[in-house]
Parts: structure tokens; sequence; C-alpha cells
């Protein structure tokens, strides 16, 4: 069995605690953003250097590294989209396939020390970003091709809720 493509919708995780990871949105004030995703970033780390870190535990999983790939392309997209947004009023992100990223990149054949530097850098900068802002900036809105409205705060919420997720995906500490 191939792996199933994610079409779930997510955005419910901003109004309700995830039962899964246990991640809750609401306790995530602006304030304390930025260093949980720094603190994400960090168990992501620890995640590359497991000796199964390639493995998938089913067919139908990703590996822990296929997973760190796209956690590493998470802060990637969300930094364009929070850039995007400061610089834009209401912009519309363009649409991210996440699966056909996960194939054409060949998250599977990445080097598990090369994705930890990338994943940490990324996550760097998108989290300091956050720390620059002005309180006004908070609320400021885009729009993603499917239609889901955002601000900034919630893209903040929903990205670190996202890389959470997959930690507990991967049987990590959240
Ligand atoms: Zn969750």
């Amino acid at each position: 069995m191939a792996i199933e493509h994610d079409t779930k919708d997510w955005t419910w995780v901003l109004e309700r605690p995830c039962e899964e990871c246990g991640f809750n949105a609401d306790s995530v004030g602006t304030d304390v953003l930025a260093e949980k995703l720094r603190d994400s970033a960090t168990r992501w780390s620890a995640v590359l250097s497991r000796e199964d870190v390639r493995i998938r535990p089913s067919e139908s999983q990703w590996s822990p590294l296929e997973y760190a790939c796209h956690v590493r392309d998470v802060f990637l997209v969300c930094y364009g989209r929070l850039v995007l947004m400061l610089e834009n009023d209401n912009p519309t992100f363009e649409n991210w396939d996440q699966d056909e990223t996960a194939i054409e990149a060949r998250y599977c054949d990445q080097d598990p020390t090369d994705v930890r530097d990338e994943l940490c850098a990324s996550a760097r900068r998108y989290a300091d970003r956050f720390d620059t802002l002005e309180a006004p900036q908070w609320s400021r809105p885009g729009l993603r091709s499917n239609g889901s409205e955002f601000t900034v705060a919630s893209l903040g919420r929903y990205s670190l809720h996202d890389v959470v997720h997959h930690l507990w995906d991967v049987g990590a500490p959240v």
C-alpha cells in the first residue's frame, strides 16, 4: 500500500484541542509561539539521530526521516507565507502539494544529518521572524487556496501543531 494523500483540512485544530497529540492552540500565546517553534526543532533534531530514522513503521506510514523532511519544508513554506502576509494585504497562498513534494524531493533518500541542519535553520529563521512582530501585525490576514482564512497568529499556531503532531506520529516527546 502506498502512502495515502492527506486531504484532511486540519484548520479545526485552531478551534479545539487535538485528541491525538494533545495540542491546544488556545494555550499558545503570541508571546510563547517563537520559543515553542524553536523547541519543536530541538525535538526533531533528536529524532534524526534515531537508529530507526529510515524505517517506515508500516507501508502506509512515512519514516521519521520522511516526516522530518516534511517538517523542514513546513518551516520553509510557512516562512514564505508569513512574509507574504506581512508585505501584502490579504494575499492568497500558493497551493503546496505535500505528498507530491515528498516524492519529487525524494525524502526517503535524504541524509539525516543534512536534514537536521536544514530543519534547525529553517525553524530558526521562521521563529525569529515572529520575534520581530509589532502587536498589530499578528492579525494581518491571508487566505489558503482552498479558502481557509488565516491570520499571522493562526498561521503560527497551525504550523506549530503540524510539527508537534508529527512528533507524536513518530513516537517522540511532544
Ligand atoms: Zn495533533
